[in-house]
């Protein structure tokens, strides 16, 4: 594993106060964490250095042809004052496949969570304690050839920025409304749905607008080629209880495997409820939604851990799920998930990484 070389800031910044709202992504801790790679040399030189930007040539092939790749997990502090990441393991694997994906070179995993471990604790007072807040930790890779041509480039820069993020739902679970887009897709199998990378972002932005305009809050994605099966949410996966069944669409290489999607099936079976991991058309749905069985749909992701839906539109026609409100299981995963994350709740799986 590589030493990290560490240079603390000489100027910090004053720490949030107890009242900010911490809107996500606005505030940035006082360092970051820097580490190259060049080929023939392989990643070298990791560094945590004070917060400050970055300089790039123009011609960074990262802004000409997107290859980069991000991940995002969260820290957070518990009452007895101890600082829990949750599953760090499989964002590291993830990134890992979506580098594959990418033509990025690998990155080890023990320098990868060494670098998440250390930076978390060098900016340990940034990780805000109250209810529902967390301190959330951003992994990226950037392609820095100065290059214009398409070809995967020789050099890369890995970055990790943390930020201090709110509560998602300061009052409590809310159901958030969701719009099923039957015009836009996001990803088709054989491309990069599955890899996290902002090629992925960028293509859902025209639907999101459309979707915010009419007064829905996210987007649910069909398949890219028939548009007749459902996919995943823009930050989320996506799981339905149809008749006693948890049912959440199988990984079919366009959708994102959630580290919080993977959670949820193993609570769920461990809970005894059947999960089926399979293709689910929206005809499905919208007959469940008709005929009463659809019992209860859930989104399931890091930012809000778990996302109940009260309306979901389709169409022309909006269905009201689980009488609008907060459906039993969905509340019990929500419940069970950030116990253990705040090291509530005992991690009989040893998910949580002090
Ligand atoms: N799908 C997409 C497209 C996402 O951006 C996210 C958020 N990372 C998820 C699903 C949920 O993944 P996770 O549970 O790992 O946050």
């Amino acid at each position: 594993m590589l030493d990290i070389k560490i240079t603390k800031t000489t100027n910090p910044k004053p720490l949030p106060t107890e009242d900010n709202p911490l809107v996500f992504g606005t505030i940035f801790t006082d360092h970051m964490y820097v580490m190259e790679y060049t080929k023939g040399q392989g990643w070298h030189d990791p560094e945590i250095m004070p917060y400050q930007p970055i300089s790039l040539d123009p011609s960074a092939m990262v802004f000409h042809y997107g290859q980069e790749m991000f991940e995002g997990l969260k820290a957070y502090k518990t009452e007895d004052g101890r600082i829990l990441l949750f599953r760090p393991d499989k964002n590291i694997e993830r990134a890992n496949n979506s580098n594959k994906r990418l033509e990025i070179p690998k990155i080890p995993e023990d320098d990868f969570l060494n670098a998440i471990k250390t930076l978390v604790k060098v900016d340990a007072a940034w990780i805000p304690t109250k209810p529902g807040t967390s301190l959330y930790i951003r992994p990226f890779v950037i392609a820095t050839d100065p290059f214009l041509g398409v070809r995967p480039s020789d050099t890369y820069k890995f970055i990790i920025i943390l930020s201090p993020v709110g509560a998602y739902y300061p009052e409590g679970l809310n159901p958030v409304k969701i719009w099923i887009e039957d015009e836009y897709v996001r990803a088709v199998r054989g491309g990069i749905g599955e890899a996290k990378t902002g090629g992925n972002y960028v293509a859902s932005l025209a639907a999101q607008i459309k979707a915010h305009d009419e007064g829905y809050s996210q987007v649910l994605w069909l398949d890219g080629v028939e548009r007749k099966y459902i996919e995943e949410v823009g930050a989320m996966n996506i799981f339905f209880k149809i008749n006693g069944t948890v049912v959440t669409p199988m990984l079919n290489g366009s959708i994102l495997p959630g580290v919080t999607r993977n959670t949820c099936i193993q609570l769920c079976k461990e809970w005894g409820l059947p999960v089926e991991e399979r293709r689910i058309s929206v005809d499905e749905l919208v007959e469940a939604a008709k005929n009463g069985t659809l019992e209860e749909v859930w989104g399931s992701g890091t930012a809000a851990v778990i996302s109940p839906v009260g309306h979901l539109r389709y169409e022309n026609d909006v269905f009201q799920i689980a009488d609008g409100g907060i459906g039993e299981v969905s509340q019990k995963l929500y419940d069970t998930v950030t116990g253990i994350q705040l090291g509530k709740l005992e991690d009989k799986h040893g998910w949580t990484v002090e």
